[in-house]
């Protein structure tokens, strides 16, 4: 009765154990990848924080640069401006009005020389010489503005030719005590200025320092570009006012070329101008991109590996299985016969049984005994009775259908068939139903005949099933004793007593 439970559970491990290893595999290899995926998305983070901080600094660094020179330029232009309401200016000598005014006035070399305009737009004083050429600047943008503004401080122009040298102009309004317009004050910053800070940077060819005004005009670019120069981007997306602020950042295209950059505005807020440093994508991630192809190859040869590895381990759990399964098959099969052999019926009926207990339903059993087999054997030989068993095994096979219904050979020319759920009435139909096919196989084949013993109960608590076949043995003789070939039921009430 144990090996049917041992037969039970035998395999059940090994497909439980090829599920898990794929199940485990697939998980290990998809939670791995998780986590390397994970840590490079890490890591990419990290390398674009690094470039954005790296690229701020730059641009702040410059921006400073820049704003600490306009600084430095606008204090000479203030000077000049209120040192033109002196009324000594007027009387004194050129010489030393040029001394009065532009005694504090900055000549780096990169600054053009302080030009003072009336009211007309008239040139009326230069820092570089004491007799300048008739000039009227009335319609340069920087007169006008100061014309039409008294407030507008410090007025930095477009970038513009001036003086053969492109430049931009810083200027200023000299007002009278009253604030009545009297005229301009003008200097220039010229571009080899910027291109001189650039140079003293250690920058990448494709680097980008592009150094805007407000408004969003571009003053001046790295790598330089006349075209560019003038153009207002204030109508593009990433460059508006609301999106660029300071400190800000963004990655996309720019203004120029097509390559996609991280562009990092300079963090300072009080400045005319301001500078934003840009680095191409792929130089801000060319380290990350081939740690990330190392790792990921890496990743993906591993992950390969295991799930190789588990394809040939489930593969062969698989084939073992398969051949356990054949094993057990043949270990509980008849071989002459193909049903089921008396080890396996055992197993069955046990596991019946007690299940008809637990659900109090009937369980049957015939018990099927091949008549005079012994003569047949003596008078046609021992492998044309096989023959006969064959034909007898046939006919019950096509008499029980059900899924449950097990029939067995028992042991030599008997057979035994387990009926679950079925009465003794129905168990009776289906004896009989085998009975009248062996009798008539066996008319045209082999004159053989079967005698059946029939038995069904309600199991009670605490019976065994080895009652029930008892019962239906006592049944087959009593259908041998009646004559043979005929089917015989027990008598269940006398063996409810015996119980
Ligand atoms: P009864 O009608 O009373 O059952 O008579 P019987 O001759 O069938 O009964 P008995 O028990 O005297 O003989 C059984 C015979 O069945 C004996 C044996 O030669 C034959 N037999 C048992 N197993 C096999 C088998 O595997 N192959 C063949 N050919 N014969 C078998
Ligand atoms: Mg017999
Ligand atoms: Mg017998």
């Amino acid at each position: 009765m144990l090996a049917g439970w041992r037969e039970g559970t035998a395999r059940r491990p090994w497909r439980i154990s090829a599920k898990l290893l794929i199940i485990s595999s697939v998980v290990t290899v998809i939670g791995f990848s998780a986590i390397c995926v994970n840590v490079m998305l890490d890591m990419r983070h990290g390398e674009e924080a690094l470039a954005r901080q790296t690229l701020e600094n730059l641009a702040t660094t410059i921006e400073a640069d820049i704003s600490r020179n306009i600084e430095i330029y606008d204090l000479s232009l203030k000077a000049v401006a209120s040192n033109m309401l002196l009324p000594e200016i007027g009387t004194v000598s050129k010489s030393i009005r040029q001394l009065i005014l532009f005694d504090h006035a900055t000549t780096a070399r990169h600054f053009g020389a302080i030009q003072v305009f009336d009211a007309d737009g008239k040139l009326t004083i230069d820092a570089s010489t004491l007799d300048p050429l008739p000039e009227n600047r009335a319609d340069e943008e920087y007169f006008r503005v100061h014309r039409d503004n008294p407030n507008a401080g410090l007025f930095i122009s477009r970038p513009m030719l001036f003086r053969g040298a492109y430049a931009i102009v810083l200027s200023r309004r000299v007002s009278d005590q009253d604030g009545g317009f009297m005229g301009v004050v003008a200097g220039s910053i010229r571009f080899s200025y910027f291109h001189e800070l650039f140079e003293r940077l250690n920058l990448d060819p494709q680097d980008t320092i592009t150094v805007l005004k407000r408004d969003r005009t571009i003053m001046m670019r790295r790598p330089f570009d006349l075209d560019v120069i003038g153009k207002n981007l204030s109508d593009r997306q990433n460059w508006r006012a609301d999106n660029l602020k300071e400190g800000g950042s963004f990655a996309g295209q720019g203004p120029v070329d097509a390559t996609p950059r991280l562009y990092v505005r300079s963090g300072s807020t009080a400045t005319p101008l301001f500078v934003v440093a840009g680095k191409p994508l792929g130089a801000v991630f060319e380290l990350w991109q081939k740690e990330a192809l190392r790792i990921g190859a890496v990743v993906l040869v591993l992950a390969l590996f295991v799930l190789g590895s588990t394809a040939v381990l489930a593969r062969e759990i698989g084939r073992r299985a398969k051949a356990e399964n054949k094993l057990e098959e043949m270990a509980t099969t008849d071989a002459l016969t193909g049903l089921r052999n008396r080890r396996k019926f055992d197993s069955v009926i046990d596991v019946e049984w007690r299940r008809a207990m637990r659900q109090k339903t009937p369980v049957a059993l015939l018990m099927i005994d091949a008549d005079h087999f012994k003569a047949y054997n003596d008078t046609f030989g021992h492998q044309a009775g096989d023959q006969v068993l064959v034909g007898i095994a046939i006919c019950i096979s096509d008499s029980v259908r059900r899924a449950g219904d097990c029939p067995a050979r028992y042991g030599g020319e008997e057979f035994a068939v387990l009926l679950p759920d079925t009465s003794e009435a129905n168990a009776f139909k289906i004896a009989e139903t085998i009975r009248c096919k062996v009798q008539g196989w066996s008319d045209d084949q082999a004159s053989t005949t079967v005698s059946c013993g029939i038995a069904s109960l309600v199991p009670a608590a605490g019976m065994d099933w080895s009652i029930l076949v008892t019962a239906a043995d006592k049944a087959l003789y009593a259908a041998k004793a009646g004559g043979r070939n005929q089917s015989v039921v027990a008598n269940i009430p006398k063996l409810s007593l015996v119980a």
